[in-house]
């Protein structure tokens, strides 16, 4: 399979690691929006939250935590975001199951906004009705 992050976490393509253990890998985003911006893949592929196992993703979050803690204590970061895009309607672009650890601090100029709908709130009864147990 012709996959990148495949490519970077079995070392056939070069990535600057930030740490590894037998079942992820964080390294750098090549495209970073910050200073320290970070990728943790699992190694084995799976291509997004909806086809990874539930134990493997507990693996891959550990990896995030570990990095975010080296992050803490070398760096000093205390504000973070933790993204996962899942598909292409959720602006996915790597089919490669990935988190984003994306550092942030005041006045770095970046600013994520999502467009609030306060009308969805009428529909809740609606909406939760059709993930009840029949
Ligand atoms: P997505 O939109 O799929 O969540 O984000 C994929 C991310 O992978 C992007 O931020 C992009 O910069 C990063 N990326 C794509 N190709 C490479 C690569 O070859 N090496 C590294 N280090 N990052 C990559
Ligand atoms: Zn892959």
């Amino acid at each position: 399979m012709d996959c990148i992050f495949c490519k970077i976490a079995s070392g056939e393509f070069n990535s600057w690691k930030v740490c590894e253990d037998e079942h992820a890998l964080a390294f750098l985003d090549i495209n970073p929006v910050a200073e320290y911006h970070t990728i943790v893949v699992p190694k084995k592929h799976y291509a997004n939250i909806f086809d990874i196992p539930a134990d493997e993703l507990a693996r891959v979050m550990a990896t995030v935590k570990r990095v975010v803690d080296l992050y803490g204590d070398k760096l000093g970061l205390n504000n973070c975001q933790i993204i996962h895009n899942a598909g292409a309607e959720a602006q996915q672009e790597v089919f490669h199951f990935h988190i984003h650890i994306i550092p942030r601090a005041h006045g770095d100029d970046n600013n994520i906004t999502w467009k609030t709908h306060p009308e969805f709130r009428d529909k809740f009864a609606e909406l939760m009705g059709r993930i009840r147990p029949q």
